[in-house]
């Protein structure tokens, strides 16, 4: 259980607030309250969706991928990422965004329920798993045919 007497006070009140606010506006007023505390996070790399691998040369692809540096592997489920640090060319000092108004609509889009921010204050369990590490990523994949094939073997019996 996520004790929040540790947490930074501007949180603990933040999440107060969110209890008590239950519609879209003020909702939308607290993502900007939590916005303005965080140094932009997720304004400090970019995913591209890729398929997942299916077999050893796909793998070795990602390999290629993994050996640059700042370049690391998202899974959700399903769905791959590649990640990319970069940081945005927009992102000013003190976190903010200078082009808010006009910023683009992936930036509109992004929620604060799971982002980077309170995964890391709240203590939450990201809803993607990160791989940094080509061996890791490739026994972890392994391990995941494994299991679709035992799937489909199961299927096919029935
Ligand atoms: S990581 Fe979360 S809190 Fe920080 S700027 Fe992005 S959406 Fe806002
Ligand atoms: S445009 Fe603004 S909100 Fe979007 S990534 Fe850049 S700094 Fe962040």
């Amino acid at each position: 259980m996520f004790d929040d007497s540790t947490m930074p006070g501007h949180l603990r009140e933040s999440m107060a607030r969110r209890k008590q606010i239950p519609d879209t506006e003020d909702r939308q007023e607290w993502k900007d309250l939590i916005c303005s505390r965080c140094k932009g996070l997720c304004c400090r790399y970019i995913t591209v969706e890729i398929d997942p691998p299916e077999d050893e040369e796909d793998l070795d692809n990602i390999r290629w991928y993994m050996i640059h540096r700042g370049i690391s592997i998202l899974v959700e489920d399903e769905k791959w990422y590649v990640k990319m640090d970069a940081r945005c060319e927009h992102l000013l000092p003190n976190g903010r965004c200078a082009i808010y108004d006009s910023r683009p609509q992936a930036c509109r889009d992004y929620d604060t329920e799971n982002c980077d921010y309170r995964t890391v204050y709240e203590g939450r369990a990201t809803a993607y798993r990160e791989y940094t590490d080509f061996d890791r990523l490739r026994r972890s994949t392994k391990k995941r045919w494994a299991r679709e094939a035992a799937k489909k073997r199961k299927r096919k019996r029935k």
